[in-house]
């Protein structure tokens, strides 16, 4: 029996992973669940998997879930505060850990999972943008073994054996395009969060759906891929494919492409990191190729889209720059949700951080965060500006 912890246990990624898990009783068993406010969907998830522990971060939905639990006569603990994710990260009946937290709130919290040396399944892409140097000097030292669960990058994960990673050419990143391929800027101006919420091909969180809208998700994901794979930007390209079936490719030194495909389910990329190098039944529907007739494929429209390019230039410019790019957008994306600033000018508040915050590679994790709280400060008086 594999032990098993999940952080950000009642996201949309959290809840696909228990989704998986439940089908494999006999092979893991829950050691503990996080969320950050949501009592009920916690509550739910405990009396399924029985975990040891539950952690809530807000100190009052702790107390309602520590009552609900009484009640029920569960044997779960209940931990709250931001340091218990960290505890329940590092706990030794721990086999594998779920970062499934969204965004920088994350960051902590997966470093814990990479400290205890285990197997850390990574959702929580944010942490890697933001701290790629620290978190892969981490990953060495404590000898974690990290297996991504963003679709495309493990489709590269399958499509790469370590053996072949010396002889790649380059790599293929696909995108769907988000809810709004196609579209002019003129159509985008008046778009609301439920728009840019509506992903044609996924179900998601609300900030990875925006990011999906603006192509700032796929920016985000050419970065985590130069740090998983070791491999420079000008190597990664990004493909549009609109069907979301073939979920990235690797192209080697003599011409062979290798692709990963599938129907669009986080339960693939989620079952494939729980059981490798084994494969497991995941609930997900077989491909059908003949019924899909066609694959298509384009280049992306960065002129329409231009976080996409603001990611690649922070990707190129290294240091300080993924960390800005991150903040900025997280709290540019917050606001658009909130309907205080348009869906064109979150790629602008991110653009004006990135140019007018000049600062120096970060060496450590509290330099990583003190950047990340900087580049905040700028961002929501670039937002206040923008909105005005
Ligand atoms: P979500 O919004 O559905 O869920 C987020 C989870 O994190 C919830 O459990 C929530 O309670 C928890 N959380 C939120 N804020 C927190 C905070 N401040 N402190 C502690 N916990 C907090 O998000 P999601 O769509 O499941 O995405 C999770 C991560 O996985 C993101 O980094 C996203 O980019 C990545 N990812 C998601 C998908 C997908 O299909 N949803 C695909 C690839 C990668
Ligand atoms: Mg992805």
């Amino acid at each position: 029996m594999k032990g098993i912890t999940i952080l950000g246990a009642t996201g949309s990624v959290g809840k696909a992973t228990l989704d998986v898990v439940g089908r494999h009783r006999d092979r893991f068993r829950v050691i503990a669940l996080t969320a950050h406010a949501d009592v009920e969907g916690l509550f739910r998830q405990c009396i399924e998997h029985r975990p040891q522990f539950a952690v809530m971060v807000e100190e009052t939905p702790a107390q309602q879930l520590s009552e609900r639990i009484s009640q029920a006569g569960l044997k779960v603990r209940v931990l709250s505060g931001t340091h218990a994710l960290e505890e329940v990260a590092k706990l030794p009946e721990n086999d594998c850990i779920m970062a499934a937290i969204v965004g920088a709130a994350g960051l902590l919290p997966t470093l814990a999972a990479v400290s205890s040396g285990k197997r850390v399944l990574l959702a929580n892409k944010e942490s890697l943008v933001m701290a790629g140097q620290v978190f892969m000097r981490a990953v060495r030292e404590h000898g974690a073994e990290l297996i991504p669960i963003d679709s495309e990058h493990n489709a590269i994960f399958q499509c790469m054996p370590p053996q072949e990673r010396h002889a790649i050419r380059r790599i293929l990143l696909t995108a769907s395009g988000g809810p709004f391929r196609g579209w002019s800027r003129e159509k985008l101006h008046n778009i609301t969060p439920a728009q840019a919420c509506a992903h044609p091909k996924w179900s998601m969180g609300r900030k990875i759906s925006v990011d999906s809208a603006t192509l700032m998700n796929k920016g985000l994901e050419v970065i985590e891929a130069c740090w998983l794979f070791e491999t420079p930007p000008e190597r990664i390209e990004v493909l549009v494919h609109p069907q979301s079936i073939v979920h990235s490719l690797v192209e080697y030194a003599d011409g062979s492409v290798m692709a990963q495909l599938s129907n669009p389910d986080m339960r693939i990329p989620i079952a494939c990191g729980l059981a490798w190098p084994e494969r497991m039944e995941a609930g997900a529907q077989s491909l059908d190729l003949c019924a899909l007739g066609h694959l298509d494929f384009e280049p992306p429209d960065l002129a329409t889209f231009p976080c996409l390019q603001i990611a690649k230039q922070a990707a190129q410019a290294g240091g300080s720059a993924p960390v800005i790019l991150n903040a900025a957008n997280e709290i540019a994306v917050q606001a658009f949700l909130e309907g205080q600033l348009p869906f064109l000018a979150i790629a602008q508040v991110v653009q004006y951080t990135m140019e007018h915050l000049l600062l120096s590679s970060p060496d450590s994790i509290e330099v990583v965060l003190e950047y990340d709280q900087r580049a905040r400060v700028m961002a929501k008086a670039a937002t206040a500006r923008a909105a005005a």
